[in-house]
């Protein structure tokens, strides 16, 4: 079942989770105990994320660095399929601008169509260092724009071989990102709500945020899009805090705020206690979000459930 149809028939606010692939070379039996410990929470779709290939430099013990290109997390496509397979809950799988062709993207779309898989979340990426090389007639989507783009015309069955007659249309449908703080690159709160319009515009059902501390962030958010006519459910992101390196990881990667009274009171606190306070400060936003409205709550979990279990527990759920 469509995100968007989850939404719509739900009859009370629902909580979804986001995980990532395992590490090249690692095992995924780490990855399926993880989600054994969600299903209970009977979570209606789970997105798994996607990572471009990086430029990587390494250096041999004679001292030579060699540059490789590299991509530690491949799996999406294969985790996608055993949550779906395996669990029954729809697998949303990110889809990236950012080190992909977009004949590739055509490709692994057609290999979610085939597998049944009918949600996917378009972004764009960062920066990893390294671009595919574009011969021989291939090209590239830069923006999440471009990508939902491409993916609403192979709903309308349109595909990249312009020649190609009766093409099968897809049924995606497309989450996209949005930055309650604002994204980096943006000049200004205005101007990417404006951004993230043009995505709503050509084609994307919903918005889910980037993780916030502070749902002031959010409720702001949520009134400019809905001032520019931005109409599709909004879901929140959260993460929940839950370790003193966390208070300089999380500013540095995902340009969000931490608030005074979180961060000076995680960093009074011993490590064993870091995470009481992070769960106590997530169940505080959720109980404001649900209560002013939210439709669901996206959790970011990549890979580890210890602290969500505790929030949980305190939700009653
Ligand atoms: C819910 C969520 C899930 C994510 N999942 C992943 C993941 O699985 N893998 C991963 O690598 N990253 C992921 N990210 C991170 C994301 O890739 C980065 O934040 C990236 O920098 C921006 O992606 P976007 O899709 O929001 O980009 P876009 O919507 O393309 O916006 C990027 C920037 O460009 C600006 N912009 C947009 N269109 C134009 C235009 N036409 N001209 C000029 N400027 C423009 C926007 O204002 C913004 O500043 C995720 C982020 C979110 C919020």
């Amino acid at each position: 079942m469509k995100v968007t149809e989850h939404l719509a028939r739900a009859e009370r606010p629902l909580i979804s989770f986001e995980i990532i692939p395992p590490l090249r070379g690692g095992d995924v039996k780490g990855l399926l105990g993880l989600i054994d410990g969600l299903v209970k929470y009977d979570p209606p779709f789970i997105d798994i994320t996607s990572h471009a290939a990086e430029v990587i430099d390494e250096e041999t013990p004679q001292g030579v660095v060699h540059r490789r290109v590299k991509r530690k997390r491949p799996g999406t496509l294969g985790v996608c399929a055993l949550i779906q397979n395996k669990y029954d809950i729809d697998a949303v799988p990110h889809i990236l601008c950012q080190g992909f062709t977009r004949e590739e993207t055509e490709d692994f779309l057609i290999e979610l169509k085939y597998l049944g898989i009918d949600n996917v979340l378009a972004v764009r990426g960062d920066d990893s260092g390294y671009q595919k090389p574009l011969q021989h007639g291939r090209s590239a989507n830069h923006y999440a724009v471009d990508l939902v783009r491409q993916i609403a015309a192979m709903n309308r069955g349109r595909y990249l071989e312009e020649g190609l007659l009766d093409a099968e249309p897809s049924s995606f449908s497309i989450g996209v990102g949005g930055y309650p703080e604002k994204h980096f690159e943006a000049p200004n709160l205005l101007a990417d709500v404006r951004r993230a319009r043009e995505k709503v515009e050509a084609g994307a059902d919903y918005i889910v945020t980037q993780m916030f501390f502070d749902n002031r962030h959010f409720f702001r958010y949520v009134d400019a899009c809905r001032a520019e006519g931005v109409t599709v459910p909004i879901i929140p992101g959260l993460k929940v805090l839950s370790s003193h390196a966390q208070l300089t990881s999380i500013p540095r990667n995902f340009y969000v705020d931490i608030p005074p009274e979180l961060a000076e009171e995680v960093m009074a606190a011993s490590p064993e206690h870091v995470k009481e306070i992070g769960v106590e400060w997530a169940h505080r936003q959720v109980e404001e979000l649900f209560a002013r409205g939210a439709p669901a709550v996206h959790f970011y979990i990549m890979q580890s459930a210890a602290a969500i279990k505790s929030l949980m527990a305190k939700l009653g759920l």
